[in-house]
C-alpha cells in the first residue's frame, strides 16, 4: 500500500525515518550497499522526497496506525 511521506525524523541511532500520511513510519536508511539513499542525509534531498510515496508494509498487513 503506497502512502505519502509527510515528514522525516531521526531515531535514537541517528537513522532517518519517514513519517507516512497513514500515521506509520518507515526507516529510510542510507546504508550502502544494501540501502542506497544518499538523498536522505541532506535537508535538500529529504525536502525533494516529501509528498512522494512509499510502500507501507504495516498498512498492507492490515495494521492500523
Ligand atoms: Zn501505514
Amino acid at each position: 500500500m503506497e502512502q505519502r511521506i509527510v515528514g522525516f525524523h531521526q531515531d535514537e541511532h541517528g537513522d532517518w525515518v519517514a513519517d507516512l500520511a497513514c500515521g506509520h513510519a518507515r526507516h529510510v536508511r542510507h546504508d550502502p550497499p544494501w540501502s542506497e539513499r544518499p538523498w536522505v542525509v541532506t535537508k535538500e534531498g529529504r525536502e525533494r522526497h516529501l509528498r512522494q510515496h512509499l510502500h507501507c508494509g504495516q498498512c498492507a498487513g492490515g495494521h492500523p496506525a
